[in-house]
């Protein structure tokens, strides 16, 4: 998967699907608020109540988190003035309340677009913000990885993360053996050598 950002173009019009290089799009993610430079985008006034709703989403911790993208790189706000521009490292999973198993992705400064820059998102990703339940687990990791990858595909990136986090105490990272272990993909497999 190719990934990229930094002094890249990550202008995307709002409700289109994720995609990576030349792998087909999916759909179960849609794309909100990846605004750039030199692109137009809708504007408007935003409830005080949503903007309080995104802030508790972002505070929030797993195993109720909205983060995911936390290693693809940073991002800076174009709109803003060079040398003074807002930025964020991670991304956001939010449930499409109107679609139950999809999603909307978007920057985690996606606050900073409507505050700082009028931004104003569609309003199903404004009302699903709204429907988030902040007192249910939720691993925006997870259901980001199983949107858009086969059971298969996980069983093999997973038991390369349970490795790789294996002395880390970050409780999120639990995750990982844990969705092995709910597969019955646990113990895992014998390496190939
Ligand atoms: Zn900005």
């Amino acid at each position: 998967m190719e990934l990229q950002f930094k002094n890249e173009s990550y202008y995307f019009p709002d409700l289109s699907p994720y995609r990576f290089g030349d792998a087909p799009p999916f759909e179960r993610v849609l794309r909100i608020g990846w605004l750039e430079a030199g692109h137009d985008y809708q504007r408007g006034a935003v409830d005080d109540e949503v903007m309080a709703k995104l802030t508790e989403i972002k505070a929030s911790r797993w195993p109720t988190l909205f983060h995911f993208g936390l290693i693809r790189g940073s991002y800076s706000c174009t709109l803003c003035p060079k040398g003074d521009r807002a930025g964020c490292s991670t991304e956001l999973l939010i449930q499409n309340a109107e679609k139950p198993g999809s999603y909307f992705g978007c920057l985690s400064m996606i606050d900073h677009f409507i505050r700082d820059h009028n931004y104003k998102p569609p309003e199903v990703f404004l009302s699903s913000v709204m429907k988030v339940d902040l007192n249910r687990p939720f691993d925006a990791v997870l259901s980001y990885d199983e949107a858009h990858l086969s059971v298969d595909a996980m069983r093999d990136v997973y038991e390369i993360h349970v490795r790789r986090v294996a002395g880390s105490t970050a409780p999120e990272n639990r995750r990982y053996r844990q969705w092995l272990e709910e597969h019955g993909f646990w113990p895992p497999r014998e390496k190939q050598s």
